[in-house]
């Protein structure tokens, strides 16, 4: 079928429109695209030269919801089906994969990167790893105000956070911290509170304080002139007017920035686990031995497995995880205009681009 999609044919300079044939290979489908989110990730790949693993020209976008609307052979039952693409498909048959290492799977598809992603009327994906969704009609009539296109966000920006505190093992009353209450952050405060955690949501930016202390935040923090102890006493004080066991705290750095991470790090304490889901090409000087000293863990998260998929639906659905407060949907073909906003700063919410039908 023919299909439009907005293609970097060079860094940093306006994607263009064009139209191409697709069809659906063995055990792919085709997805009409709802809506497809904008991440920091597209951003590195357009402004900052991170390398996206097949080379311009491509369509960025892997933050996708639609609807199946080709199939190829094995793929048959996906047909009309509402769908969430995960950011990361692992092939599900590789050593890493039955090792329930799909993250790390050498062969999996990042949309936008790896393929064509979703800035486009359609998308070209594997049917492996896709999460079936309900019908949510329209927006107007579904009773958290969700459309198809809000779960785009799914994808990428609820259930990363969401593999992270699933890997953390974040237990009722632990303390979880997330420093940058942005897309990712924001959505983990949520998902922390969802599961009896006391969190903590720490940011520049006191609107977005405001709107996690109303999500699930029990303390915001602005870390704007208190120096790492400081803010590591203040931590450290709320875990033990909660009872909470302040030898298990839980760092998220879901800022992206290299001041995030310094403050994040800046955290550890005695047990502490620090969880990098944020990302950012810059580097940061930070004495490691910390790790030695507090017993300390360190990990990096890369996206979320496909089988945690239907749970991070399930609790947006029941509305313990909501989304319309924190995205924004735009037409498809101001792509270039949303992408120039977020790199600015400008865009408080996540952007969701919505091909005009
Ligand atoms: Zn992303
Ligand atoms: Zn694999």
């Amino acid at each position: 079928m023919k299909i439009a999609s907005w293609v970097v044919r060079q860094a940093a300079t306006p994607m263009v429109r064009e139209v191409r044939e697709e069809a659906a290979g063995p055990g792919e489908v085709v997805v009409e695209v709802a809506g497809c989110g904008v991440c920091h990730t597209d951003l590195g790949f357009f402004y900052e030269g991170v390398p996206t693993r097949r080379p311009f020209p491509l369509t960025l976008g892997h933050e996708i919801s639609g609807t199946v609307v080709e199939t190829g052979a094995g793929a048959e039952p996906w047909l009309g089906r509402a769908v969430v693409v995960p950011a990361v498909l692992p092939c599900g048959e590789c050593d890493a994969c039955r090792a329930g290492r799909g993250q790390v799977c050498p062969r999996q598809i990042f949309p936008g990167s790896d393929v064509d992603g979703g800035f486009g009327t359609h998308v070209r994906v594997p049917a492996r790893g896709l999460c079936p969704v309900p019908d949510l009609g329209d927006r107007a009539v579904n009773p958290l105000g969700l459309d198809l296109a809000a779960l785009a966000v799914v994808a990428d920006a609820v259930s990363t956070p969401f593999q992270a505190i699933v890997r953390n093992e974040v237990a009722p009353g632990d303390v979880a911290v997330f420093v940058g209450a942005g897309g990712i952050g924001g959505f983990g405060v949520q998902i922390a509170a969802a599961r009896g955690a006391a969190v903590v949501a720490i940011d520049v930016n006191e609107g977005r304080l405001e709107a996690m202390a109303r999500h699930g935040a029990a303390l915001t923090l602005n870390p704007t002139g208190l120096d790492p102890k400081q803010l590591r006493r203040r931590v450290r004080a709320f875990a033990e007017e909660r009872g909470a066991p302040t030898w298990r705290t839980h760092i998220f750095e879901t800022s992206g920035t290299p001041a995030g991470q310094l403050t994040a790090f800046g955290l550890l304490g005695h047990g502490s686990q620090l969880s990098v889901v944020g990302y950012t090409p810059k580097a940061v000087e930070l004495r490691f031995s910390n790790l030695m000293a507090f017993d300390a863990v360190a990990r990096g998260n890369w996206g979320c497995l496909p089988e945690h998929y239907p749970a991070v639906v399930d609790l947006v659905l029941r509305g313990d995880v909501a989304l319309e407060p924190f995205i924004e949907r735009r037409p498809l073909a101001t792509i270039n205009d949303v992408f120039e906003d977020v790199h600015a700063g400008r865009a408080p919410r996540r952007l969701v681009l919505v091909p005009e039908r």
